[in-house]
């Protein structure tokens, strides 16, 4: 309505403009050369506005004509974009697709029509791992990591493919650029927590990596790998305190506490230990300092007391009393332990030890002793130090398997089975 209103107005003025020209009176003469032109006011006015208005055609028209070439390279430019964002496109799909070699042949045509731009250096490289083009990859991401805006993304490819060769040095001067390119970010922290664990810098490992059930291996690896005593000794006492019951983090703290003196608190930590998981090295330990067998003997009781049926509990008592030559109470515990129905081979190689000592020089006694080195071969097999992983059996406990290079994966084999009593926390 109202632009139907606004016409009317126009129309009205226009009307009203000419009707007021038309009024104008006198004539307008013209003479040019010979030529002599006559006409009234209006007419002339007329012609003036035609004439004016022909000449802005003219001037446009001569103005586009001239801008012809640069318009059909605008032109081009933009047929080429379009094109282009089409082909990334493809390039997105064939990925998502797998698409090996279509994804390499549409992302070099996708470069190729919008140039280096981010967008088409990612794309190319992606196809290009995809393609196991490891080289052509590389050069994309290193053209990228050259671009200030893109920098971290051309820096994290080169850190992935680093990784993926087993490349830790470049990995690590890698994952400094990116974190100074890009600060903070949660993935390039991981992948710094990574890459310390595979160069076995510890204690850097420990800074980076949150919650994480291995971290009592990190603090026990970190406490033998540390040349300081007192930071050794922190690093040791946090892996008892992860897990006090743990072999490896008990004796790592214990022995740093026997160093500076402090044994009786070494030996609280061992009976503690001893009442939550037994283990032959925390019982090695506790008896280290005592020569004499029968006081060894005393000694071993006092730290089963708290556990005294469980299987090391009874295998202890029996070494200390057969080293101390009481086969009678070595006999005691080996029986028990049996009643119990614990068989496991080395019972029966202490029991055949017993034999040799108790009446070796008679035929009854070698043929006792035959008779449990036999039962030995059948027995159960003693538990070790063995790989979750790969179940390689270790002879001593490491933070990584040697046989398959996983961290923290090394546990007494006999580690799940119940102790024998209820663990009291202290
Ligand atoms: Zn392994």
């Amino acid at each position: 309505m109202l632009k139907v209103i606004l016409f009317l107005l126009a129309g009205a003025a226009i009307v009203f403009v000419a009707w007021q020209l038309a009024g104008i009176p006198g004539h307008v003469v013209a003479s040019i050369g010979a030529l002599t032109i006559e006409t009234s006011t209006p007419v002339a006015i007329l012609v003036l506005v035609t004439l004016f208005g022909v000449t802005i055609i003219l001037l446009r028209i001569l103005r586009a004509v001239l801008g012809l070439p640069k318009t059909g390279a605008g032109w081009r430019r933009r047929r080429r974009r379009i094109l282009g964002e089409r082909i990334v496109t493809r390039v997105l799909v064939a990925l998502a697709a797998g698409e090996k070699g279509e994804a390499r042949k549409q992302a070099r045509r996708a470069r190729n029509l919008l140039g280096d731009s981010p967008q088409t250096l990612l794309l190319a490289a992606e196809a290009g791992r995809l393609s196991g083009r490891e080289d052509e990859a590389e050069e994309a991401f290193r053209a990228l990591a050259k671009q200030t805006e893109a920098r971290f993304l051309g820096l994290r490819g080169l850190l992935r493919q680093a990784v993926d060769r087993r490349d830790w040095s470049e990995a690590l001067v890698l994952a400094k650029q990116a974190e100074a390119a890009h600060p903070g970010t949660t993935w390039l922290r991981q992948q710094r927590a990574d890459l310390a664990l595979q160069t076995e810098n510890w204690a850097e490992a420990l800074e980076l990596i949150g919650l994480d059930p291995r971290r009592t291996t990190y603090y026990v690896a970190a406490a033998d790998g540390e040349s300081d005593p007192r930071r050794a000794l922190s690093f040791a006492k946090q892996a008892w305190q992860q897990d006090p019951g743990f072999a490896p983090a008990v004796l790592a703290y214990t022995s740093r506490l026997r160093a500076i003196g402090h044994e009786k608190r070494a030996q609280s930590c061992i009976a503690d230990a001893w009442q939550r998981a037994p283990h032959p090295d925390l019982a090695s330990f506790a008896l280290a300092l005592e020569p004499d067998k029968l006081a060894r003997a005393q000694a071993a009781k006092r730290l089963v007391a708290r556990n005294p049926t469980h299987v090391e509990s009874r295998i202890l008592l029996a070494q200390v009393a057969l080293d101390a030559g009481l086969t009678g109470e070595a006999r005691h515990q080996i029986e028990a332990a049996q009643t119990e129905g614990l068989h496991q081979r080395r019972f029966c190689l202490l029991l055949a030890e017993i034999e040799e000592q108790e009446r070796g020089h008679t035929e009854a006694g070698r043929l006792a002793q035959r008779d449990a080195l036999r039962r030995a071969a059948t027995a159960e097999p003693d538990p070790r130090w063995q790989c979750t992983n790969c179940h390689t059996a270790h002879a001593a406990w490491h933070p990584r398997c040697r046989a398959c290079a996983a961290i923290g994966t090394i546990l007494w084999s006999d580690a799940l089975r119940p102790s024998s009593v209820p663990v009291i926390a202290s």
